[in-house]
């Protein structure tokens, strides 16, 4: 099903788009965490980071990549969050994959990202996640 983003794409509903190619596009967050919080998006819909496919990914994070330092030159950033929600449990709320980059400037900036340390034993997490190996 489409989101809002698919709207951004067909150019059905306004966005300050800052970068666009025939893969992605990256647009100013509506709701920005921080200065220059801009999202990037393929315009092929796929629902997360968990599903999209990898030639368009490896794509994304070279934009990423690039558009992230200009952003910091630009806007005098002191630092950058490169993030992604993947699924409602993560913090998803807009269902089309999408990668955040929030230009940080100080930590009372905005943007708030913050862990609760738990205790785990590691030990069993690694026999549990063990098995990976890459295709
Ligand atoms: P998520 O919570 O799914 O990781 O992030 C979705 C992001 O999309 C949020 O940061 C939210 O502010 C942004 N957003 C939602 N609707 C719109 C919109 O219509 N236009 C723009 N530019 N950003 C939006």
């Amino acid at each position: 099903m489409s989101t809002i983003f698919k709207k951004i794409i067909d150019k059905e509903i306004p966005a300050h788009i800052i970068y666009e190619d025939s893969k992605i596009l990256a647009f100013l967050d509506a709701f920005p965490a921080t200065l220059g919080h801009t999202l990037i998006i393929p315009k092929v819909e796929t629902k997360n980071f968990l599903t999209v496919e990898q030639e368009t990914l490896t794509h994304m994070i070279k934009v990423s990549h690039q558009l992230g330092n200009h952003l910091v030159t630009k806007l005098n950033a002191k630092g950058l969050n490169i993030l992604s929600n993947a699924n409602e449990a993560a913090g998803q709320t807009v269902m089309h994959f999408h990668i955040h980059l929030i230009p940080r400037y100080d930590e009372n900036d905005g943007f708030n990202f913050s862990v609760n340390t738990q205790k785990l034993d590691l030990q069993e997490v690694q026999n549990t996640i063990k098995g990976f190996s890459l295709v």
